[in-house]
């Protein structure tokens, strides 16, 4: 039976209340659990399209009792960026009281964790997972949140923190499908890969900021680091991003659901055929071999290259134009670092220096590819 609740959030202002929508299928604490939230960055609408569309083939599987796991779904995780529209154009990246960026500073528990289970672990992998698991819940139900935007994290980390697989869906500014997740649970999750026709896959932890899908799998990567990867199953927690912000369509919603559908099915959360898996055919590679490309002077973008298109190293992708040079009016050209594929570019054509415009995603890791890999 499936349970649809409201979480309210605290107000940020008087006669206002933003909550969150959390549907639930399935019995508590069956497995696989599986939570799936869309659009954390707000103005990222293809994520939370591809949700409603998956809502009614969960609630179908339901009402014909296949559910076999637990299924949480959140199909609008940040009702608070909704808000954040600003003479006709909306930007739901970040939180304007605090000027945050939404799917940073979540709530990392793993010192907690790592003291309560001192001394109370080697009862195999099952009991010390759920051991982990229960601590990561604990810690988290304990947190006291400062504003609206930090107990939106906290509450959608409540729901996400003890799951076996995790799927965080967000969009980019225009690109290609692609994912985030952790090395240890490649090539095993190349069955989602294939299935939702990605084209990059980039291997990522510690990424730096503390992003939601890192900071759910945090403590269980702290905890294989102290007691040993057998020691505690890693929760598989992927960044799903579903092409651009404008790949707003039935056709690829539908697609995008019916994917993530039969990747239910197959993990046996849904006790029905997947059908036959797609091969992955894109790139798999780590977050250190992605090239960003920046901005070296002001202008106007111009792309010289396709999203999708295969670069060779030197290649130039992007020139920037300043209308008001004399004579030479390209003021920069930027070219591909290494070989591989231009998967990412941005929807505005205003460039400033600093300002990344695009990604190429190579095989070989880069060499300024080190610390803070996500930009803000
Ligand atoms: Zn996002």
């Amino acid at each position: 039976m499936a349970i649809c609740s409201t979480i309210n959030l605290p107000r940020h202002a008087v006669g206002t209340q933003h909550s969150l929508k959390v549907w639930q299928f399935g019995e508590p604490g069956a497995s696989p659990k599986v939570y799936i939230q869309a659009s954390m960055h707000a103005d990222e609408l293809p994520a939370s399209l591809a949700a409603a569309k998956l809502l009614p083939r969960l609630m179908a599987a339901d009402e014909a009792g296949k559910i076999s796991g637990e299924i949480i779904l959140v199909p609008v995780a940040n009702p608070i960026g909704l808000n954040n529209v600003s003479l006709r154009s909306h930007n739901g990246r970040h939180h304007l009281p605090t000027g945050e960026n939404y799917n940073r500073g979540f709530h990392d528990v793993s010192d907690q964790v790592l003291d309560a289970i001192d001394g109370k672990m080697a009862n195999g992998p099952e009991a010390d997972t759920a051991l982990v698991k229960r601590e990561v819940a604990a810690a988290l139900a304990a947190a006291a949140p400062a504003n609206e935007a930090q107990a939106l994290r906290l509450e959608l980390m409540r729901l996400a923190c003890d799951a076996d697989i995790v799927l965080d869906l967000h969009t980019d500014s225009e690109a290609q499908m692609h994912l985030y997740l952790d090395e240890d649970h490649w090539p095993k999750a190349a069955d989602l890969a294939g299935l939702l026709d990605a084209r990059v896959v980039m291997f990522a932890r510690a990424s730096g900021g503390g992003p939601f899908e890192e900071t759910i799998a945090w403590p269980y990567v702290r905890a294989r680091e102290t007691y040993g990867a057998d020691a505690v199953e890693l929760p598989l927690t992927v960044v799903v991003e579903l092409r651009g912000e404008y790949d707003a369509s039935h056709a690829l919603s539908d697609f995008d659901a019916d994917a993530m559908y039969r990747f239910l099915c197959h993990r046996g959360a849904i006790t029905e055929g997947a059908g036959l898996l797609p091969e992955f055919t894109g790139v798999a590679a780590p977050f250190s071999a992605t090239d960003t490309l920046t901005a070296k002077a002001a202008g106007i973008v111009v792309y010289t290259a396709d999203i999708g298109q295969a670069v060779k190293k030197g290649d130039v992708l992007v020139e920037i134009i300043d209308p008001l040079a004399d004579g030479n009016i390209v003021v920069d050209r930027i070219t591909a670092a290494a070989d591989g594929v231009f998967f990412a570019r941005s929807n505005q054509r205003l460039a400033w220096p600093g300002e990344t415009v695009g990604k190429v995603q190579g095989t070989e890791v880069l060499a300024h590819r080190t610390g803070k890999l996500l930009y803000d």
